[in-house]
């Protein structure tokens, strides 16, 4: 038996980089306005960004409101003046989420950046499928069907009784990312083997190996694993944890975005503390806040 699919159940989010201040020249140019006294009470850089930047639109160093930098945040969300906190950014790798997922997070446009793993540069022979949270425990049965007799998804028929409907659709879920696999290293190899034994420069043989496995990746399903990069401001980020946190979300990035808001809950309460998660029957869990799209 070939190896097996590799099933990934759960997405990674990890966030990697956060907004640093450079407090020497911030000092100097509270000085120069004359506020040098002015202080917060918070510890988060991107909390205090967001303020420093905020209050420099009505010069308000020198007579801030109750509340410290709590209440201030939460007046800039009430009031919805949105483009103060698109100054505090956060960088996140998220692995172990499929190729639909990504398609569909690259539409966040306004205030994102990404980096995604090639296709094109690197193989997917070993291919890696995200299970739609909907099928995990249909494939998770078929899998333990596969390693009980030892056999791949796609001989499991001749091997078993499949046991139950579920795991017959888990098992052509997997037979379905098998075949996939096989059809993509048969049409890489014979696309690099046409062009085999010619001699060429090392520039070549890696574009000649970029065009065989971006033409092979065709048939790569859209559960493939991948892994991104994206760096955002506190604004978009709201708005994606709006959009995707929402009941009517594909139920992937849903997940994705709940783990989002933990980690930016926990980093920034200040400016992610109005999400609230509630459990709506029938649909599960969705993130709601009273500040709609700021
Ligand atoms: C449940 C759900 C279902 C979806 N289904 C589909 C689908 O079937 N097909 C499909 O193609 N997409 C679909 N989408 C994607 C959706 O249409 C948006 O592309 C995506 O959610 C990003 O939203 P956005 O444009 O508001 O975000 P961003 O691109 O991040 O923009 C944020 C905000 O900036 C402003 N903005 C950005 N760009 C412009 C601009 N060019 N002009 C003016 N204002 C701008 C807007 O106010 C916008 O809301 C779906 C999204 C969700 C959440």
């Amino acid at each position: 038996m070939s190896d097996p699919i590799k099933v990934i159940t759960e997405p990674t989010v990890r966030l990697v980089g956060r907004q640093v201040i450079d407090e020497a020249e911030l000092s100097a140019f509270l000085k120069d306005e004359d506020a040098e006294t002015w202080t917060t009470d918070t510890d988060v850089s991107a909390e205090k960004i967001v303020e420093v930047s905020g209050r420099i639109c009505y010069r308000s160093y020198s007579k801030p409101r109750p509340g410290g930098n709590a209440a201030y945040l939460n007046h800039i969300l009430e009031v919805g003046h949105g483009s103060v906190i698109e100054h505090a950014v956060y960088n996140f790798i998220i692995t172990g989420v499929s190729r639909s997922l990504t398609h569909e997070w690259v539409r966040h446009r306004a205030g994102w950046s990404y980096s995604q793993r090639s296709q094109r540069f690197i193989d997917e022979g070993d291919l890696s499928a995200v299970v739609p949270p909907a099928l995990a425990a249909e494939v998770d049965e078929a899998l333990s069907l596969t390693r009980q007799f030892g056999v791949s998804a796609h001989d499991l028929l001749q091997t078993a009784r499949i046991p139950s409907a579920a795991a017959g659709a888990g098992r052509r879920w997997l037979a379905s990312m098998e075949k996939a696999r096989r059809d993509y290293s048969y049409l890489a190899d014979y696309l690099a083997s046409k062009t085999a034994g010619q001699p060429v420069s090392q520039e070549e043989r890696t574009l000649r190996r970029k065009r065989a496995r971006e033409a092979a990746r065709s048939v790569l399903p859209n559960a493939t694993a991948t892994e991104i990069f994206v760096t955002a401001n506190a604004r978009a980020l709201r708005t994606f944890i709006e959009q995707r946190g929402d009941e009517h979300a594909d139920a992937e990035i849903r997940r994705v975005a709940f783990a989002m808001l933990g980690i930016l809950q926990a980093d920034s309460p200040n400016l992610f503390g109005d999400y609230v998660v509630t459990d709506r029957p029938g649909v599960g869990q969705v993130i709601s806040t009273p500040y709609h799209k700021v």
